[in-house]
């Protein structure tokens, strides 16, 4: 009785709770998208100038914007903002651990990016946004060619598997260790947080005398980001390169694809970048065997003529 008392006297001097006195309550309600984006901003402007950059670049073929491009991308994605996509974001995929969309719009501008352009054209992360391939092409360009080594063609085709073989490797490590350290010994990407012990950088140098020597040295053969890369631009690209059927028997653009991509009529697209180099011959009139049979085919068509009007010639005063 005394307890039932108890209940109905508490149920009737029920007050409402009381506000929040550090007002917590508040602040979360009040976040508005404005207060989300206010500190992104500067981050989502830059990069999203960069991206347009390289995509005027590569819809216009110049090989001047294009370095421009690839001087940003080490500028900015490498050593200002560390943007670069590692073996780390395939670990999250396999754990599907995402960070919070809001607090993160340029990650995943830049992630979305990359995928997107990848189902398009390919690796065209690999060939313009990469911090680390922008830095090895344009040693490429500045050091002297006569330092290279080509790497025999069937060499090459083999090495190229040891890229996947590493991705494989790493993830499978991954999956059974719970380790995420591990990247730092297949990716030489913490090079632009510029913080590492001795012997990594000693790594990494090496890695760089050998890319000297061997162009393109470790996206070509040991980049597990770029064997990623490469296997969704095998499955699907939507706007692959253009080809002429006399590419069937020309090898001018295969002797000019620096990351071994044609092979005969063929462009291997988990191999292919979108570099340009053979896209710019295609267009050449002056270079591309196409064009230059289509300019000559009049000429060549009066050579036959004459020819032929000779042969008949010829047939008549030998006949009896
Ligand atoms: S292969 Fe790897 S290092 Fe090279 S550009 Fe692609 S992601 Fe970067
Ligand atoms: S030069 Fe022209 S024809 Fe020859 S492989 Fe290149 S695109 Fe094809
Ligand atoms: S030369 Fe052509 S095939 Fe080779 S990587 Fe560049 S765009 Fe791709």
């Amino acid at each position: 009785m005394l307890l039932a008392f108890r209940v109905v006297l508490g149920l009737l001097t029920l007050q409402p709770a009381e506000p929040d006195p550090w007002g917590f309550d508040d602040v979360q309600a009040e976040e508005t998208w404005l207060d989300i984006l206010r500190p992104q901003a500067l981050d989502l402007i830059l990069l999203s100038l960069f991206i347009a950059f390289a995509l005027v670049s590569f819809s216009r073929k110049s090989v001047r914007l294009k370095y421009i491009t690839l001087a940003m991308a080490v500028g900015y994605m490498g050593f200002y903002k560390s943007y670069l996509i590692s073996v780390v974001n395939i670990f999250a995929i396999v754990d599907w651990d995402w960070p919070i969309f809001r607090y993160n719009l340029a990650w995943y501008l830049f992630a979305g990016f990359t995928l997107v352009s990848t189902l398009v054209w390919g690796r065209l992360y690999c060939g313009r946004i990469c911090a680390f391939g922008a830095l090895t092409q344009l040693m490429d360009v500045v050091l002297p060619k006569k330092l290279r080594i080509e790497v025999p063609k069937a060499i090459e085709r083999r090495a190229g598997w040891i890229k996947y073989g590493l991705l494989v490797a790493v993830v499978g490590y991954y999956i059974i260790t719970r380790n995420t350290m591990v990247y730092r010994y297949v990716e030489p990407f913490w090079m632009f947080g510029l913080s590492e012990k001795m012997v990594m950088w000693f790594g990494l140098g090496t890695l760089l005398l050998a890319t000297v020597f061997v162009r393109n040295l470790y996206c070509r053969f040991a980049c597990p980001v770029g064997a990623s890369l490469g296997v969704i631009s095998a499955i699907a690209t939507f706007r692959p390169i253009k080809r002429w059927s006399e590419c069937k028997s020309c090898t001018i653009c295969e002797k000019a694809c620096e990351w071994g991509a044609i092979r005969g009529p063929q462009i291997v697209k988990s191999e292919c970048v979108r570099c340009d180099d053979c896209e710019r011959i295609y267009e050449d009139e002056t270079k591309c065997v196409h064009w230059i049979v289509i300019a000559r085919r009049p000429e060549l068509e009066k050579r036959a003529a004459a020819r032929a009007r000779r042969l008949a010639a010829s047939t008549a005063q030998t006949a009896p």
